[in-house]
């Protein structure tokens, strides 16, 4: 096994950079590039001078050694935290691969630890969540998934399989001796299995809104205020914004914090409002799918005056879509109001110079994101484990049908087979190095 080292901390300028190192060579390492009074202790931070390539002293430091098998990675690990200078953790990183480690490649250190056992590959895809979490609720519900025990969970779901699966092979095996569960036995087991499956697949659904955030999309007449309220709902939060790719125009979506610990994503279609026959018909076409795609519609139009076609035209478009409508401009009259369709009833009224109106649509929001998602759960957390979880059920539901259909028995060997196989892809346990690459490739250097 060869020793691995990256610099751990982000590029750029910070108080502390970290240059991690693991493998067999690890004291080697040390031994090259760190020089201290006194011999490194197992978890215990020692200062002392870090060494360059050629032996000299480039910076003041901390070496923290973990001996194998107490290690993220289950190696001996070496962190050097230097100060956060992008030259010196560059040359610190240097000198250890002058010392014989090699750059470690992205995820590399996590991937070890995966092989040491250290964790499953749920919760190393966990880790790589957590660290990419851009929100509180994002990163909370990563959090609990590292700590969750869904590998541990599927696992057990596995052994309910592979002893219905051993039970019916020494039964085709050895009739004589062995007698087969009954049908409706099997089917019960194969039941009860898909029972918890089906739960699984259903925190993956109601996790998305704490995963992704709301998708929010405001819609209305130009000059309702739109744009208004959507400054007023993000005030300083503006800063927080992320792009979009793969649209006919990059576009920016906002995320406002829905102070729930979840995020609404808002689709700033106002803001593609622009002169010139071709950005307005990428607007006009980014409008569109921001309306098909969102998951809730903020519909703003303007309340005090009588509603024009246009106003009418987006509330009975929008009716049946999980929405919020908000009356604009109430400090100026209410004509609109007042005569709205009773469709409308349940409308919010308000002005965006009054920040009780925008909190009220701040809140009508984030009743539209509550979750019942129960994070002391485990939970799946990726599409490849939802994927993996949807094959399990198919195979499942193939045994199912031909039990019920009256079939032998044994008929239902393959598929048994077949949803275990998709669980060992879950967890990670018969995971292929392919699987393992296409995991491991999402992460950054040096974790
Ligand atoms: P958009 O076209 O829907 O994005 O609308 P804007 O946000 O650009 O607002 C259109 C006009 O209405 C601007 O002049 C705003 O200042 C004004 N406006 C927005 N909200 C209110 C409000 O609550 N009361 C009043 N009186 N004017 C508003």
């Amino acid at each position: 096994m060869e020793t691995i080292a990256a610099i751990a901390t982000p590029p750029g300028r910070g108080a502390v950079a970290v240059v991690r190192v693991s493998g067999p060579g690890v004291s080697q390492v040390a031994a090259r590039v760190f020089r201290a009074r006194a011999a490194l202790t197992a978890r215990t931070a020692t200062l002392g001078d870090v060494l360059g390539e050629d032996g000299t002293a480039i910076d003041r430091g901390l070496a923290l050694f973990f001996p194998a098998p107490h290690s993220y990675t289950g190696e001996d690990v070496l962190e050097l935290h230097v100060h956060g200078s992008p030259a010196v953790a560059r040359d610190t990183l240097l000198a250890t691969l002058a010392a014989g480690a090699r750059a470690a490649s992205p995820g590399e250190f996590t991937r070890r630890a995966f092989m040491a056992g250290k964790l499953d590959l749920c919760a190393a895809e966990a880790v790589a969540d957590l660290i990419d979490a851009e929100h509180r609720g994002a990163a909370r519900a990563a959090a609990a998934r590292l700590a969750g025990g869904l590998a541990a969970e599927v696992e057990r779901l596995r052994a309910r399989l592979g002893t219905t699966l051993e039970r019916l092979s020494a039964a085709l095996d050895f009739p004589d001796e062995v007698e087969a569960d009954a049908p409706a036995v099997l089917a019960a087991t194969i039941a009860a299995v898909d029972a918890s499956l089906r739960g699984l697949a259903e925190s993956w659904e109601t996790g998305r809104v704490v995963r992704e955030g709301l998708a929010v999309a405001i819609v209305g007449p130009p000059n309702a205020g739109k744009s208004s309220l959507l400054n007023a709902l993000l005030g300083f939060e503006r800063a927080l914004v992320s792009e979009q790719p793969g649209t006919t125009r990059d576009f920016i979506e906002e995320i406002l914090a829905l102070g729930n610990g979840t995020v609404a994503r808002i689709a700033d279609t106002a803001g593609l409002r622009t002169s010139g026959d071709e950005l307005e018909r990428a607007g006009i076409a980014h409008s569109e799918r921001a309306l098909a795609t969102a998951s809730v519609l903020l519909v703003v139009v303007d309340g005090s005056v009588p509603l024009e076609a246009d106003a009418r035209s987006v509330l009975t478009r929008t009716r049946g879509r999980a929405r919020v409508v908000y009356f604009n401009k109430r400090d100026r009259g209410d004509a609109g109001f007042v005569r709205r369709d009773p469709a409308e009833g349940d409308a919010l009224f308000g002005s965006t110079r009054d920040p009780g109106s925008v909190d009220a649509v701040r809140a009508a929001l984030a009743r539209h994101a509550a979750t019942d998602l129960d994070t002391s759960r485990p939970m799946l957390g990726t599409a490849r484990q939802a994927d993996a979880v949807l094959e399990a059920r198919r195979a499942l539901a193939d045994a199912l049908a031909t039990l019920a259909a009256g079939d032998p028995v044994d008929l239902i060997a393959g598929d048994l087979m077949r949803a275990d196989a998709s669980l060992g892809q879950l967890t990670g346990r018969d995971a292929s190095e392919a699987l393992l690459d296409a995991v491991f490739a999402r992460f950054c250097i040096g974790k």
